[in-house]
C-alpha cells in the first residue's frame, strides 16, 4: 500500500499542501478531484518521488519513497504536460526505458501493440510527438505508462484533451485495464463522471487540504459540506 503521513509542501512562503494523510490499498482506484490550483499535481509529484515534501512522509509498502530508487518504485506517471521525448518516434517513446531491462524484446513489442490498439494510436507509431494532435499525444503518454506494467499508475488528467466520444471509450479502456492489471491507480480529474464511475474512492481537495474521502456513493449521499456536494454534483 501507499501511505501519506501529514504531508506538507511549501513553495517559498506558500503552503500548497497542508497536512494531507491518506492510505491507498494495493490495486485501489483513487480519484483526486478539486479546483485548479488546489494541489493535485503537486501531490502526484510528491507520491512519484519527483519532489520532496516539506514535512511528513510517503511510504510504499512501508518503505520511504526517497529510500527506494526510481526504477524500483514501480510507479508510472502520466504528466499533465505529457512530457514526451520530442526527438523520438511514438514507438520509441513507448519503448524508452524498457529496452535495457530484463523485459524481452518480443514482450516489449507485444505490450506496444496491445497499448497502441487500446489507445487507438497504431497509425501514429512512426510519427514524432510534434506531428500529433494534443489528444493523440495524451494517449501516447498513457501508453508509455501502460507498457511499463507498473504496480501503480499516477495519472494527471489523462483524458482531459479528448473529445467526448473518445473520452467515454478511453474511460472504459482504463477501467478494463485496471481490472486486468490490478494495478493501483491514482487518478486526477476535473470530470465528476470519470471520478464517480472509475474510482473506488474519491479524495476531494481544496486549498491543499482534504475536504473529504469516501466512495462515490458516500460522497454523493453524505457530502461533508456544500463544497463537496457541489463538486460531486450531489443535491445540496
Ligand atoms: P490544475 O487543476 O490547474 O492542474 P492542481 O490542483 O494540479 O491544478 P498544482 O499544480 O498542484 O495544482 O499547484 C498547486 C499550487 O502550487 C498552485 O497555486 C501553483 O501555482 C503552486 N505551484 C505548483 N508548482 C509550483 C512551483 N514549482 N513553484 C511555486 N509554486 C508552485
Ligand atoms: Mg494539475
Amino acid at each position: 500500500g501507499l501511505e501519506l503521513r501529514n504531508i506538507v509542501k511549501n513553495f517559498g512562503a506558500v503552503e500548497v499542501i497542508r497536512d494531507v494523510s491518506l492510505h491507498v490499498n494495493d490495486g485501489e482506484f483513487v480519484a483526486f478531484v478539486g479546483p485548479s490550483g488546489c494541489g493535485k499535481s503537486t501531490l502526484l509529484r510528491l507520491i512519484a518521488g519527483l519532489d520532496k515534501p516539506t514535512d511528513g512522509s510517503i511510504a510504499i509498502d512501508g518503505k520511504d519513497v526517497t529510500a527506494i530508487s526510481a526504477a524500483d518504485r514501480g510507479l508510472a506517471m502520466v504528466f499533465q504536460s505529457y512530457a514526451l521525448y520530442p526527438h523520438m518516434s511514438v514507438r520509441e517513446n513507448l519503448a524508452f526505458g524498457l529496452e535495457n531491462t530484463k523485459v524481452a524484446k518480443a514482450e516489449i513489442e507485444a505490450r506496444i501493440t496491445d497499448a497502441a490498439r487500446m489507445l487507438e494510436i497504431e497509425p501514429f507509431l512512426q510519427r514524432r510527438p510534434g506531428q500529433l494532435s494534443g489528444g493523440q499525444r495524451q494517449r501516447v503518454a498513457i501508453g508509455r505508462a501502460i507498457v511499463r506494467r507498473p504496480d501503480a499508475f499516477l495519472l494527471d488528467e489523462p483524458l482531459s484533451n479528448l473529445d467526448a466520444e473518445l473520452r467515454v471509450s478511453m474511460r472504459a479502456e482504463l477501467a478494463a485495464l485496471h481490472a486486468r492489471l490490478k494495478a493501483t491507480m491514482i487518478y486526477v480529474t476535473h470530470d465528476q463522471v470519470e471520478a464517480m464511475t472509475l474510482a473506488d474512492r474519491i479524495v476531494v481537495l481544496r486549498g491543499g487540504r482534504i475536504e473529504q474521502v469516501g466512495t462515490p456513493l458516500e460522497l454523493y449521499n453524505k457530502p461533508a459540506n456544500r463544497f463537496v456536494a457541489g463538486f460531486i454534483g450531489a443535491p445540496h
